[in-house]
């Protein structure tokens, strides 16, 4: 299955909830926050009837698979890597995702979206450890220390994107604003991932 390259925001339609997938966009310009539009998400209006239990952990497995912006085989191989670790599948299902090259680029604030990541990244705008890396699943490792070329540095939407980024940043992360150098100094708990996902709805979904 291909990566879905349609509007991001029918992703959360169909969620029924904010997934902040186009960024800063998302707090000035949303659906969500229009009051017409709060009760009224898909076609039909918002489901009044009780979800199965199938549904539920269906639902919750979609929307984590939308925050990375993953294809289904994506996050089938990310679960059972995850399987094969020692500890919590959850949790180690998340530390997997939250170490992707594309969600630290965004969790540093380099970019305004996971989108906006990924073309960075495929564009050999990342450096980790000086080292160009144009793959968005490259998994980066405690201590590697996260870098922009200097041509994406000179871009006005880096420029303030770099600006504005500070107390965004998790605490597995530190970056260094005038150097605009980030760092990864640990691995990230379950507790800072970027969204609130039921990790154990997910492990239940792939264990039936
Ligand atoms: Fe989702 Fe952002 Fe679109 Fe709102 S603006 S629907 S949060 S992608």
């Amino acid at each position: 299955m291909s990566r879905y390259l349609g509007s991001v925001c029918k992703l959360c339609r169909c969620e029924k909830e904010k997934l902040f997938l186009k960024g800063e966009k998302c707090f000035l310009n949303c659906v969500f926050d229009k009051k017409r539009d709060k009760n009224t998400f898909g076609q039909h209006g918002v489901m009044k009837s009780k979800i199965s239990d199938y549904a539920k952990h269906l639902r919750e497995k979609q929307k984590a698979r939308r925050v990375y912006g993953l294809t289904e085989e994506q996050f089938v191989h990310y679960y059972r890597t995850a399987e094969k670790m020692k500890g919590s599948t959850g949790d180690n299902l998340f530390k997997i995702l939250e170490l992707r090259l594309d969600n630290v680029v965004y969790r540093l604030g380099l970019v305004s979206s996971k989108r906006m990541a990924r073309q960075a990244i495929n564009h050999g705008n990342i450096l980790v450890n000086d080292k160009k890396i144009d793959l968005p699943r490259y998994q980066v490792k405690v201590c590697d220390i996260i870098t922009i070329s200097e041509k994406y540095k000179s871009n006005t939407v880096v420029k303030k994107l770099v600006e504005e980024t500070s107390s965004s940043v998790p605490a597995w992360l530190n970056f260094d604003k005038n150097k605009v150098v980030g760092t990864v100094v640990s691995e990230p708990l379950i507790g800072e991932v970027s969204y609130s996902i039921n990790s154990q709805l997910i492990v239940e979904y792939y264990s039936k």
